[in-house]
């Protein structure tokens, strides 16, 4: 295997095994040296190569690093320096198993913005919108050569993964999204909705009775632990993203909107099939949960770029339906809340190939840097319907809507446990004084009721689509640790799954997955209080402390079966029962713990006017909430919020294909799974599987 090799003179020529690390350079110059190959003098090297493999990172051809589907487009791009500062790489090529790459080759210096640590003088060298159609671990090249003549060339490798003839092609596919939503946040949702009779189930949860169920390792490319951006993407994409990455591999220039790129399932199933895209959230849509199914960023909080690339781009992802919050991305700048600025936006020079072959090749949008940009006008202009309140989407005909946009909150929608105590409140004739008027968004939508709708502008789409539903607030709220408000989350977002259970169940066509992208907070279920609720809020009185913990927490059979009464609405009349479930965090920060539920939510960054009344009163963090019961439960973590974990997470599935989800996979697998499925429910000798008959 020949991956790298160093020219000193025409005659000598030395093999070595591709190393990323620079402590391999001395090795290097010494074997030279070793070799008679006279004065040790160094040559151009190439410092990254993507797509990123072990077999250019360590040398080692196995784990595959990097599967895409046949005709799958990615970019490759290689870091290449020269030897020293006075010269410069004067050209780069690249092969796939020994062939050349038939597109030219953007050469980008450094000069022009390179992280630190890279010198102005390297050159990034990149070939945009590749594919390979042939099933297979493929092998890849880049050759570079500096102006003094010397040339460089490394190795790495990738496999794509055949997709198999035959069987019933699924015309939709429906990813439901619970971020953050590891089992124990599954179970305490079915405690909670469901209840328990001795030991049984009462009322299972909706995606407790799809027929199929496995695990999900959900490492990222960088960490054991994942963020919601490469958690995503990492399904719709088959690759492993670094953190904070949506839909593109890490590269080593500053700019956030250049790097290479990886095709998204919705926009393979657009170019090759016509699918439609819905993305359906309760958290702001410029999050990285739907970002990392339609826009490619280096960066997930480029916010202004990321909600331009949904409506400019969505020739390629088959955009049709976007619902959340957010609405401070849509207005121009000028109007108080907005959040649109140059600073997270981004536009592709036309004379710089390196970017401008993004548009050639991929037919992206070039961007501009538009922070007075109205697009709600031009998502209308677009033929988007636009729903401003739950009012306003009721009043939208779904049957006769081809585009859906609703935005229902300046940035992150509020949580379940809000939206339901302000109908509450409303049906009980209380005006204004909720967490909901507070936030400035008293009619907002349930997940269940968006969905509803997704579903019947989608269902017009005669290709089919792909739909992400995401229960956002799960994670969003065990970050705070607030278990009351991630728990009915959790209920809100269950709901939502029944809809599209049942839409699967009727169309017999639809596959449905229900996941996460990592588990958040190291959730555990630790048991029931032991004492009434009243007795709980002596106990604060009396002083708290570790006496409220020791008198509280039951364990084992202490903790019984906690008994939620669940109202009209779906949601439990109250939180505050007698005997309440309780949850312990493995991932904590320092916080305090009444065992209560919060009457307020902490306080959201990401709201425009959260330094203003009356959010501003809103407690800042878990160390100025509970304090009252003066137990003090010191955090394992560091920072004001839990952490997400390693742990591995459910996966359960519904609908033709969905056996192949059981066991223990890949958060990669699953995109080649549900490719699969798009193309033919094809099944392996000896097992088989009976569609649901459409009614
Ligand atoms: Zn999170």
């Amino acid at each position: 295997m020949i991956s790298m090799r160093f020219h000193r003179s025409p005659s000598v020529a030395i093999s070595v095994r591709p190393k990323r690390s620079p402590l391999q350079l001395p090795l290097v110059l010494a074997t030279l040296c070793a070799l008679g190959a006279g004065v040790a003098q160094a040559a151009p090297t190439v410092s990254r190569l993507t797509p990123p493999s072990e077999l250019f990172s360590s040398g080692h051809a196995a784990p595959v690093i990097a599967r895409f589907l046949p005709g799958q487009r990615f970019d490759l791009q290689a870091t290449l320096r020269p030897d020293d500062a006075a010269k410069t790489i004067t050209q780069a090529r690249f092969s796939i198993d020994g062939k050349p790459v038939a597109a030219a080759v953007a050469l980008r210096s450094c000069a022009s913005g390179c992280v630190s640590g890279v010198p102005t003088n390297a050159s990034i060298a990149t070939i945009r919108a590749v594919s390979a159609a042939q099933a297979g671990v493929h092998t890849f090249e880049v050759q570079a050569s500096q102006s003094d003549g010397q040339t460089v060339s490394a190795s790495g490798n990738f496999e794509v993964i055949p997709l198999l003839a035959g069987g019933q092609k699924v015309k939709n596919i429906i990813i439901m999204l619970g971020d953050g939503m590891g089992a124990a946040q599954r179970t305490a949702a079915r405690i909670v909705a469901g209840g328990y009779a001795q030991g049984k189930v009462v009322a299972p949860l909706a995606m407790d009775t799809f027929p199929v169920t496995g695990m999900v390792k959900t490492a990222s490319l960088n960490s054991v632990v994942t963020d919601s951006a490469p958690g995503m993407t990492s399904y719709v994409s088959g690759n492993k993203n670094n953190n904070n990455e949506e839909g593109v591999f890490p590269d080593d220039t500053t700019d956030p909107f250049d790097n290479p790129r990886i095709e998204y399932l919705s926009e393979y199933l657009h170019r090759t099939q016509g699918k439609a895209l819905g993305l359906v959230t309760t958290a702001d849509v410029f999050d990285a949960t739907p970002a990392g199914n339609a826009v490619h960023t280096s960066s997930r909080g480029a916010g202004t770029g990321i909600v331009d690339q949904f409506l400019d781009d969505r020739g390629l992802t088959g955009l049709t339906v976007l619902m959340g919050g957010g609405r401070k991305w849509f207005v121009p700048s000028t109007t108080p809340g907005s959040a649109r600025g140059d600073k997270t936006d981004y536009a592709f020079s036309a004379t710089d190939a390196h970017t401008s072959e993004i548009v050639k090749r991929w037919g992206a949008s070039a961007g501009q840097l538009d922070k007075d940009r109205d697009l709600l006008a031009d998502f209308q202009a677009a033929g988007f319907r636009y729903a401003a309140d739950k009012t306003a989407l009721d009043a939208i005909d779904a049957s006769k809507t081809d585009r859906l946009l609703g935005l229902f909150a300046h940035s992150n929608m509020n949580v379940a446990l809000d939206k339901i105590d302000g109908r509450r409140s409303k049906q009980r004739g209380v005006v204004g004084g909720r967490v909901v008027d507070d936030y400035g968004f008293p009619d907002q939508p349930m997940l269940d009721e968006m969905t509803s709708k997704a579903l019947t502008v989608l269902e017009r789409q005669k290709k089919g689509f792909v739909l992400m539903v995401e229960g956002a607030s799960i994670d969003k709220q065990a970050h705070a640790m607030d278990t009351e408000r991630w728990m009915l989350d959790t209920i809100e977002f269950d709901r939502a799954i029944k809809l599209a259970q049942a839409f699967a169940a009727q169309h017999g066509d639809t596959l449905v997955i229900v996941t996460a992208d990592h588990e958040c907070s190291g959730a555990a279920l630790i048991g029931g209080s032991r004492v009434s609720d009243a007795r709980l809020q002596e106990l604060v009185r009396e002083g708290g402390g570790t006496k409220l913990r020791d008198q509280v927490v039951g364990i084992y059979e202490q903790a019984g079966f906690p008994k939620y009464r669940i109202a009209a609405d779906g949601y439990p009349e109250t939180t505050d029962i007698d005997n309440r479930l309780l949850v312990g965090y493995g991932a904590n920060v320092d916080r305090y713990e009444d065992y209560r539920t919060n009457e307020k939510p902490l306080q959201d960054s990401q709201q425009p006017f959260v330094k203003t009344a009356p959010l501003s009163a809103y407690p800042a963090g878990p160390m100025a909430r509970d304090v009252d019961g003066k137990l003090l439960i010191t955090g394992q973590v560091p920072g004001d919020a839990a952490a997400h974990t390693a742990t591995d997470i459910p996966l359960s599935a519904f609908g033709p294909g969905a056996w192949v989800f059981t066991g223990l996979q890949d958060n990669t697998d699953v995109f080649f799974k549900l490719a699969q499925a798009a193309n033919g429910v094809v099944l392996p000798a000896g097992l088989t599987y009976a569609p649901v008959k459409k009614k």
